[in-house]
């Protein structure tokens, strides 16, 4: 997952590839409360895991049920009605899904069993109204209390005073989010021991198929809830929830918007991009996203747990929908606008101003940025393409569906080859609410030219901290990063290990052609040894610099190294990063301190590790190893024409990392 403050993406030309989709956000949460509320063990497959999951468990760990994730399965041994635990504070994050079932199931059990419980969650979790939920809960004769504002979360559900009353209909209103009659639906069968149970819904019940899900999901756990259209429900007499033994989740439709978004948009020339997780029996409402996708002119062919997709009409097709029935997925619909001809309008969209954040006027606000024209009303909204695409920092609102679909602004080339522009997508970590490797995935099927992958060279000399600053720099954009002397020092110890001379010139060269380098984290493996400590070590060091004045040592070494440029970018260090290997790097920098710093640091590195070491001969070997660096025929050291020049004897680690940030942000211009 990427948890850097802003992820810069490049322009993108097609994609194509098959993607696993992630749990459903929507069934993981209501499968985890009614294994929780069951008698037995339910074993829970393929659920989500992500930050709304995860507030979920926490939630049913603290209320006393048994959580156990064993492998990629989860074990959940349920309360079967009953409360071990009397009282609890939960944190619920941002998550809707799991603040209002268990507002109405803990209600209504704190009621009947003398329990106090405490729900509470992020600053934005506290603006999104409840107040329906509570209203309704109230008729039945349940304490609740609003701990901060009326309407909203936080809030305390007390003991009851009597039993419950569930002779007259429960009304609850349908026409701001179907949340409250989920959550009724799934806590009431808790109160229906001396009679059915009735819920009513005042207004136009939102969101359908979301109700379709609870009642399905019900139904696996032995609860027929009776439906009279979609304004009355009724849990019949003595409903107990019984475990199904084991639930698979299907992957989430909603996350399935973005790749069929995707196939629409850049699958084409044979290209498709298949899907898996979600299929056409799919119980999840946002599946019908693909009606709309097709609308649009998407290519859909699908059968049970798969979809695939291929460009059809092209520009894309503008439409006028009603998007009630896909509240979350229609919110891709308004950027495959920006490859639209025509004006799109998405209606009957108001829950979008209660989800994890006011969504129209988030997206307006940032479609606009793109260059897109957008009105916005109170339950709609419309989007026209834009003429020239602009540059855009995407801010996200913690809202992970605004960052995953505006990632599809990169393709933009597409739409306008002539303006093509990088997207910045600000605090990309949010995506973790729901699909916490969003943009790795999206990297796995999309091709950009290599040339677009953003390289920051730094280059300089032995131990000018070139390294950790390099590494320092990668984490802090997210992208990748290469140590181009690890290759030159991998080279030294193969070909000490094959008794190769280090005058061998063509034995030498062999040796870095035939290396079988991998990279896996903070690690580095030869072949199947891990060398990352004897790659550090100073005779190999010492060979690798007798071995890299070579010109074929260095040509043979030169593919390996460009093929580390790939999405989302890349940080690499060396000696002719920016000189060489890649000349047309977006930012080079060249670091150097003075010989004594350096031989003290290194001084310092090497004692940490337990490895002797004396400051002299560490002095007199690197200023050796400049003076070969630099006076070698090929590549030699020397910054690059255009590299940012700094000596950071005086600099603290904290300090060159920020003022290479300062340099990228100033070059990026967003
Ligand atoms: O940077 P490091 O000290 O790990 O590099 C080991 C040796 O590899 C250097 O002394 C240098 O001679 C050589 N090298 C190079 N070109 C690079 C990186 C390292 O010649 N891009």
């Amino acid at each position: 997952m990427f948890t850097t403050p802003f992820l810069d993406l490049p322009p993108l030309r097609a994609a194509q590839g098959t993607v696993r989709l992630p749990g459903s956000k929507s069934i993981s949460n209501r499968v985890l409360l009614l294994a929780g509320l069951s008698e037995g063990t339910t074993v829970v497959h393929d659920l989500l895991d992500s930050d709304d999951t995860r507030v979920m468990l926490d939630a049913l760990r603290a209320l006393g049920c048994g959580v156990e994730a064993r492998g990629a399965d989860w074990h959940i041994t349920g309360l079967a009605g009953q409360l071990p635990v009397k009282s609890a504070n939960l944190f619920l994050g941002n998550a809707g899904t799991a603040m209002r079932p268990l507002t109405a199931a803990l209600a209504v059990l704190a009621a009947t069993q003398q329990g106090t419980f405490e729900l509470k969650g992020i600053p934005r979790m506290h603006e999104r109204p409840i107040g329906d939920l509570i209203d309704a809960l109230r008729q039945l004769g349940c304490p609740i209390d609003y701990l901060g504002n009326d309407g909203y979360p936080p809030l305390r559900l007390n003991a009851g005073t009597g039993p419950l009353d569930t002779s007259a209909p429960i009304r609850v209103r349908g026409d701001v989010s179907s949340q409250f009659l989920t959550a009724l639906l799934l806590g009431l069968p808790l109160v229906s021991a001396h009679g059915p149970v009735t819920i009513a819904v005042d207004g136009e019940l939102t969101s359908k198929p979301y109700i379709e899900i609870t009642l399905n999901l019900l139904a696996r756990f032995g609860i027929a809830v009776q439906r009279d259209g979609w304004q009355q429900f009724t849990i019949p007499q003595g409903s107990r929830y019984r475990s199904p033994g084991s639930i698979h989740v299907e992957g989430d439709a909603s996350s399935a918007s973005y790749f069929v978004a995707l196939g629409a948009i850049a699958a084409f020339d044979g290209r498709a991009i298949r899907i898996e997780g979600v299929g056409d029996d799919s119980i999840q409402g946002d599946i019908r996203f693909v009606d709309a996708a097709r609308a649009m002119g998407a290519q859909v062919s699908s059968g049970p747990g798969w979809l695939e997709v291929r460009r059809g009409a092209w520009p894309l097709k503008a439409i006028d929908l009603d998007c009630n029935h896909i509240p979350d997925a229609a919110m891709t619909l308004a950027v495959m606008a920006l490859f639209a001809t025509g004006t799109t309008r998405l209606t009957n969209i108001a829950s979008w101003r209660v989800k994890e954040t006011d969504r129209i006027a988030a997206m307006a606000i940032e479609l606009r940025k793109l260059g897109a024209t957008v009105v916005e009303g109170p339950d709609f909204i419309e989007i026209a393409a834009p003429a020239r695409w602009d540059r855009a920092a995407i801010h996200t609102y913690d809202d992970h569906r605004v960052a995953m679909c505006f990632s599809l602004a990169t393709f933009n080339p597409l739409a306008h080859p002539a303006g093509e522009v990088p997207v910045r997508i600000l605090d990309p970590r949010c995506v973790g609410k729901t699909f916490p490797d969003y943009f790795e995935t999206l990297f796995t099927v999309v091709e950009a030219r290599t040339t677009d992958v953003p390289v920051l060279a730094i280059d300089g000399p032995t131990a000018s901290g070139k390294g950790t600053l390099a590494s320092a720099v990668a984490i802090a954009l997210g992208y990748h990063f290469l140590d181009s002397g690890a290759l030159y020092r991998a080279t030294a110890l193969a070909a000490m290990a094959a008794g190769v001379a280090d005058t061998d010139e063509a034995g030498l060269a062999a040796a870095a052609a035939g290396l079988k380098l991998k990279f896996s984290g903070q690690q580095i493996w030869l072949g199947d040894t891990e060398v990352s400590d004897d790659l550090r070590q100073e005779h190999v060091g010492a060979m690798a610099s007798r071995v890299s004045v070579f010109p074929a040592v260095r040509e043979a070494l030169r593919a390996l190294q460009l093929s580390h440029r790939r999405l989302p970018g890349l940080v690499a260090d060396g000696r002719d990063m920016g000189t060489v290997i890649f000349p047309g790097a977006d930012l080079k920098v060249f670091v150097t301190a003075s010989a004594a710093v350096r031989a003290e640091r290194r001084y310092k590195q090497l004692i940490s590790k337990g490895i002797p070491a004396n400051i002299d001969s560490l002095r007199a070997d690197l200023e050796a190893r400049d003076l070969r660096d630099q006076s070698r025929t090929v590549a030699p050291l020397k910054p690059a024409e255009d590299a940012k020049l700094f000596d950071n004897s005086e600099l603290s680690v904290d300090q060159c990392v920020a003022r290479v940030l300062e340099w990228w942000n100033a070059r990026q211009a967003f």
